[in-house]
């Protein structure tokens, strides 16, 4: 029986903190996930390092 893995996460922007986008990815691959990725912050205007917090899935 395949149960749901997948695990969610919000990627906060490294300078003003807001969650700018959710994602999720498969948990069995944590290894080739990655923590931090450049991304662009339409708060801060600019590409800054957004960290990954993994959320779990809601009810
Ligand atoms: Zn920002």
């Amino acid at each position: 029986m395949a149960k749901g893995k997948s695990q969610y996460c919000t990627w906060f922007c490294g300078d003003c903190k807001r969650a700018n986008d959710i994602s999720y990815y498969d948990k069995r691959r944590n290894d080739e996930v990655v923590k931090e990725v450049s991304k662009f912050c339409p708060q801060c205007r600019k590409h800054t390092v957004h960290k990954r917090k993994d959320t779990k899935k809601g009810n």
